[in-house]
């Protein structure tokens, strides 16, 4: 037996969250008819205004319904210090660890030659421009410690070479493979302390 054409329509939809299989999505959609129609009507304006309004900040690439997020709109931070995360939820891992008062550049993602996603996808011409624009003197780099968050930090070493700048990377406190959205602040914030220069790196500054 099918539900009627709209249901099993809605219950398509669900599937595309992250980690929602038939089952759950059957199970979240005849939640939302039978027990919370209200909450539904919510989501979905909420959602719909969301898809609508959300961009990227024009700065730093994160996302935001603003021009500039509240990040790079503060007067506050430290405009001499860059860290380079690839996510939005990266970013707000490391804010909520309190250890850092600086700017960001997230790259929405990091190099996967296997998914098609190469250096025009990360912004790294946006990162340069910054870089020649505002007064940054390091650059933390602090992609995740997978093999791809390593090749991309490499790539941009390189990248980086050639401008006054130092770059330094998080200290490895942080365990292989996992991915610093889900690290506790403890473990940010050693990574953050103890972080390392790069030797091949021209370092005017430190
Ligand atoms: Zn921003």
């Amino acid at each position: 037996m099918q539900f009627s054409p709209l249901i099993e329509a809605l219950i398509q939809a669900l599937r595309c969250l992250p980690s929602v299989g038939p089952k759950s999505a059957q199970r979240m959609a005849l939640q939302l008819l039978e027990r919370d129609r209200a909450g539904a009507t919510h989501l979905a304006s909420i959602l719909q205004q969301s898809m609508a309004e959300v961009g990227h900040c024009a700065s730093c690439r994160t996302l935001t319904e603003e021009m500039l997020c509240r990040i790079c709109s503060s007067g506050r931070r430290n405009p001499k210090v860059l860290c380079v995360v690839e996510t939005p939820a990266d970013m707000l891992a490391l804010e909520q660890s309190g250890v850092y008062d600086g700017r960001y550049f997230v790259l929405l993602g990091h190099l996967s030659p296997l998914a098609g996603i190469g250096p025009d996808d990360l912004g790294f011409d946006q990162l340069l421009e910054k870089l020649r624009t505002e007064p940054v003197e390091e650059v933390i780099l602090a992609t995740n410690p997978t093999l791809e968050g390593e090749t991309t930090a490499q790539y941009l070493v390189e990248l980086l070479s050639s401008l006054p700048l130092k770059v330094t990377h998080l200290a490895r406190g942080i365990p292989l493979g996992g991915e610093l959205e889900y690290l506790d602040g403890g473990t940010l914030s050693r990574a953050f302390s103890g972080r390392l220069g790069f030797a091949s790196v021209k370092e005017t500054n430190g």
